[in-house]
């Protein structure tokens, strides 16, 4: 029987961990849930199927999830629980964190695992590499730490009342000072959780002609964003809106590639969305290959015409 510990800052992605390691055949699940308030709720809400306990740190050193703190506190759990994988959300911190805390505990690190398989008291994942040109499988025994990209699995649901075990956290590591906060630019949007996403490519001839795009953003309810031309390239968009390999991976319901070629490196970023709609002139274009549904025409007149039906559907 496997014993797989879970861990993320962010409660949703702890919960599409436990969908993950419910994977494993008789798969013994435990739960890390740190923070520097009250963990009654958040607790409650870990308490899915199959999760067998929930270990329990709070202290105020927790309060940003700073990784030196966030890594001390999953190596007494770890230590307490002994467990034989420990699966870790692949958020900006998640990432800071599971090499950090492989290295305290001797274990392998497999970051950014799909496809988790787990088979013989050892696990399998596959990894895109080289820019997504390829995929490489790993293997590992017991003993490793793995990261999982956020929305790569469902959220676990059910109910059980996992025993509740609280540590008191032993701090090993000094913490780095947070000098100061800034908020993000007004510009900023959530690429990442949006429902709907419109983006644009270098079909676009001007920046200005992007407007185009709004009204039909706005009918969809969706976030704009680009391909990576139009913002590290021209800078006609902020790089917060690239998607791609080097830009945010987005898992929308809908996703509309307007001027968008559709090479490996943007694809990488969009693949995964639920219904792909493509626009582009060029009818060989690679986006073709990878789309729900298809439209071979000039986005000058297709994105208005598209819009215009929309909004007579829809009345918005
Ligand atoms: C290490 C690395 C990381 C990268 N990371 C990213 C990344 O994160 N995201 C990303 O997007 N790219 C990334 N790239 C760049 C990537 O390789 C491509 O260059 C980029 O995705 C191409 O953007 P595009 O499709 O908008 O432009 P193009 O490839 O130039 O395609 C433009 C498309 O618009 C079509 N078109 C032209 N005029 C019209 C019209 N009037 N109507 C309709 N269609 C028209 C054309 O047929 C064409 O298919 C990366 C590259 C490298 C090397």
């Amino acid at each position: 029987m496997a014993k797989i510990l879970v861990y993320s800052e962010e409660p949703d992605v702890a919960l599409q961990l436990v969908n993950a390691a419910s994977k494993a055949e008789e798969a013994q699940i435990s739960v890390a849930l740190l923070g520097a308030g009250d963990l009654k709720e958040i607790s409650k809400k870990l308490s899915v199927s199959k999760v067998a306990s929930v270990f329990q740190i709070q202290n105020e050193a927790l309060k940003d999830f700073g990784p030196e703190a966030v890594t001390d506190a999953l190596e007494q759990i770890s230590l307490e629980s002994k467990p034989d994988f420990i699966l870790i959300g692949g958020t900006k911190r998640g990432k800071e964190v599971a090499p950090r805390l492989a290295v305290r505990l001797k274990l392998g690190c497999v970051t950014d695992a799909q496809n988790l398989r787990f088979e013989n008291g050892q696990t399998t994942a596959d990894r895109v590499v080289w820019g997504g040109n390829a995929i490489s499988t790993v293997s590992t025994k017991s003993g490793a730490v793995i990261t999982i990209a956020p929305r790569a699995n469902e959220k676990a649901v059910g109910s059980s009342q996992p025993e509740i075990k609280t540590i008191d956290l032993q701090r090993k590591t000094r913490t780095g000072k947070v000098v100061g906060k800034k908020p993000k630019d007004s510009g900023e949007v959530n690429m990442k959780d949006a429902e709907a996403v419109v983006s644009a490519g270098r079909g676009f001839k001007k920046k200005e002609d992007l407007t185009i795009l709004n009204d039909l953003a706005s009918t969809l309810h969706a976030v704009i964003g680009a391909s990576r031309p139009l913002t590290s390239d021209l800078g006609w968009m902020p790089e917060s809106r690239q998607v791609g390999l080097s830009g945010t991976t987005v898992k929308p319901k809908l996703y509309v590639a307007v001027g968008i070629s559709g090479q490996i490196q943007h694809l990488t970023g969009m693949r995964d969305s639920k219904l792909i709609v493509a626009i582009n002139s060029d009818k060989n274009a690679p986006i073709f290959q990878e789309c729900d549904y298809g439209i071979v025409g000039d986005l000058y007149q297709v994105v208005p015409a598209l819009t215009k039906a929309l909004k007579s559907k829809t009345g918005r």
